[in-house]
Parts: structure tokens; C-alpha cells; sequence
């Protein structure tokens, strides 16, 4: 048998790609369609039962199925929601996040071992970004979610994905983009591009080359602050492109794809959550097709920043409304589970040094 490294990974090859290997092998061509659609159900080759046994066997012994394992799954008490620790070929960990809500499943998903963004009030970012996740990690995230729900009978899926969890999508855009061209395939996950929102701290050359690629999703711009002063204070990407060229990328991106841009903003004590604050927000919005989504900040105990009340938040929020900017308040899920990035994940691996 050969070891991870050597496995060929199949997981996150598009059917033309397992046409090729399935060439290779001597198999005819519909292997790939076969393979396509099991590895996206989440099923092991051993069980893959249109294969013949001798095909199973090789590929059991050469090939990886799914690079992702669920280590750890805790459950909130308080709506469901579950926070998952995943396991990587190379012993790293990511996390992710299962919301259930009335109408379906959504999961936060990672596209990086960490993050080099920086910013003070994310956890992901403190110990910057180990790799990329490769199309088939991201991929294989879901495939652990239905497996999950599989499991305490859910007759639903994951139908809408969120790419919110740990890493900048842009900072690993060509991995990004294939994950995406692979999960609205047919035969596969096929998850639509509608079901997909996509939060950016604000690449913005990657962003316009993102509007090109006739890939509509959902696209939230970590915005956090209503100028490039506050926003420096918080954000260092902020010191590379202004809010003037992270709003000019958001227009071309509307104007591309027709979609609206949510514009998410965090609202942290004595930083950018004053009325004053909101108004100048609104005045720098005016006329786009857009939403801000308030985010009250979790707090990261390790950088000391604060989080606001229920009044400032309702104010700041009342201030945008009278301008007829579009707002609403993100819901809190899964507080007693560490929902915020990256935390669960710290968790882990400060317990992991401590026992070791
Ligand atoms: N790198 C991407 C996506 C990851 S974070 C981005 O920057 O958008 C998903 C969202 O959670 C971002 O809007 C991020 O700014 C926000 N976030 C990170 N830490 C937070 C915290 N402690 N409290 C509230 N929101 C936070």
C-alpha cells in the first residue's frame, strides 16, 4: 500500500481530469462519471459497487477518496448548530461551522490552514497561514458535513455553503475558483452558484478578476470600518488598497454578475460603532446596490478588543436605516461552542502542545 503523499488524490479532480487517470489505468470512460459521483456522495472506493473488485482494491491501495476526517464534533445546546474540527493528510486542522436553519443546511467552510491576513480582531490570523486548502479539501468539508448529518438520520444536505471560515478565498484564488467550478457540477455535489456567498477582506485585483469568471456567488466584503483610518487600525490589507478601490471593485463586481454586495461590518466598542461613524458609512454607500450586515464582534480575548451593547448596535443600525441603506443584524448561532473563526480550532492545538 503506499503512503498518504504517494496516494493520487481524486477528490477535487473535474470529470475530465478523471478521465485522463481512468485512461491511464486501461478503464473505459465512464469510470470518471461513475468515480465523480461517489466520491462526492462521500462513499469509500471499497463501496463503490458499479466497480469491478479488482479496480476497487487498486484504488483502495493508490488513491485517496477524501483528504478530510472529522476529529472532533461538538453540538450547541442552543439552536444545533455544530462546529466541526477537521483532520488533514499532513496533520494540520481546520474548522468549520454546520448552521441549520428552517430552510436547509449552510456550512462555513476554510480555504486556508490560518490566515496571513492579519486582522486584530480575528482569531484565524494569530498564528498566519501554514497552506492553502487544495479544491479537493474544501470539497471534502462538505462531503464530512452530509456524512455528519447522514449520521443523526438528517434526510438533508449542506445546500448552501459559505466561505467565511479560516483563510482568505483570494489569497488562494486559483484553488478557490476550481472548488467552485466543481461544486455546481452535475453528478457531483451540484450546488449552485446562488447558494454560495464568498467573504473577502478586499483583494482587490483578485476581485475584479473574480467578477470575470461567470461565477455568481454571494460576494461580502469585510468592510469594518467607514474610512481608511479606521480601517488601517484593524485592518492591514487597508494599508494596500483605499475603501475608494475596494467600493470601485464592489460596483464592477455588481455590474458583472447583477447581484447585490453585502458589506460585513463588525461593530467593536471605541473603534467604528458611533453614530458618526455610521452616517459617514452611509454617505460612502449611497446609490450601491448593497446590504451591511452588523456583526456584533466576538470577542478574541487575545487581542483585547471589545464588543458593543444591544443599544449602540440598535443605534448604528437606526442611523443607516434613515439614510435607506439596507442593514441587518447578523444572529448569533452557536455562542457556547466557539463559534468565531478559528477559536476551536486554537483550542485544539494548545490542548494537543499541553498533553504532548
Ligand atoms: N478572509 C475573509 C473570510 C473570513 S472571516 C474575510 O476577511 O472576509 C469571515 C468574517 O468574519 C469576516 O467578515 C471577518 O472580518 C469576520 N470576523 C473575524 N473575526 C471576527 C470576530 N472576532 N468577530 C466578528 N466577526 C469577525
Amino acid at each position: 500500500m503506499k503512503d498518504m503523499k504517494e496516494k493520487t488524490q481524486l477528490l477535487g479532480m473535474t470529470p475530465e481530469e478523471l478521465g485522463a487517470f481512468f485512461k491511464e489505468l486501461g478503464q473505459p470512460a465512464f469510470r470518471a462519471k461513475q468515480v465523480f459521483a461517489w466520491l462526492h456522495q462521500g462513499v469509500p472506493f471499497e463501496k463503490m459497487s458499479n466497480l469491478p473488485k479488482a479496480l476497487r482494491e487498486r484504488l483502495t491501495g493508490e488513491c485517496i477518496d477524501n483528504p478530510v476526517r472529522v476529529l472532533e464534533q461538538i453540538e450547541s445546546r442552543l439552536d444545533g448548530t455544530m462546529k466541526l474540527l477537521y483532520g488533514l493528510p499532513d496533520g494540520h486542522v481546520i474548522e468549520g461551522v454546520l448552521m441549520r436553519y428552517k430552510y436547509g443546511n449552510t456550512l462555513c467552510l476554510s480555504t486556508q490552514v490560518g490566515c496571513r491576513m492579519g486582522c486584530a480582531f480575528c482569531a484565524s490570523t494569530l498564528d498566519g497561514c501554514a497552506r492553502s486548502l487544495t479544491p479537493a479539501e474544501m470539497l471534502g468539508q462538505i462531503v464530512c458535513a452530509n456524512g455528519v448529518l447522514a449520521g443523526q438520520g438528517e434526510g438533508q444536505k449542506v445546500g448552501n455553503i459559505v466561505l467565511m471560515g479560516s483563510g482568505e478565498p483570494f489569497d488562494n484564488y486559483d484553488n478557490v475558483v476550481k472548488f467552485l467550478r466543481i461544486l455546481r457540477m452535475e453528478g457531483g455535489l451540484c450546488i449552485g452558484m446562488r447558494s454560495v456567498s464568498l467573504s473577502t477582506c478586499g483583494l482587490v485585483p483578485n476581485m475584479c478578476r473574480f467578477a470575470e469568471e461567470n461565477l455568481p456567488v454571494t460576494l461580502s466584503l469585510s468592510l469594518h470600518a467607514p474610512n481608511d483610518e479606521i480601517r488601517r487600525q484593524t485592518m492591514p490589507v487597508a494599508k494596500v488598497y483605499s475603501i475608494d478601490d475596494v467600493l470601485s471593485a464592489c460596483r464592477y463586481y455588481i455590474e458583472k454578475t447583477g447581484r447585490r454586495v453585502i458589506f460585513e461590518y463588525a461593530l467593536v466598542h471605541g473603534v467604528n460603532a458611533s453614530p458618526e461613524h455610521a452616517q459617514e458609512l452611509a454617505h460612502r454607500l449611497r446609490g450601491m446596490q448593497c446590504h451591511v450586515n452588523l456583526i456584533p464582534l466576538n470577542s478574541v480575548p487575545e487581542r483585547g478588543l471589545q464588543g458593543v451593547s444591544e443599544r449602540e448596535v440598535d443605534a448604528f443600525k437606526k442611523a443607516l436605516e434613515q439614510r435607506n441603506i439596507s442593514v441587518t443584524r447578523r444572529r448569533e448561532m452557536g455562542d457556547d461552542i466557539e463559534g468565531a473563526c478559528g477559536q476551536l480550532r486554537r483550542r485544539y492545538i494548545k490542548d494537543m502542545k499541553e498533553e504532548a
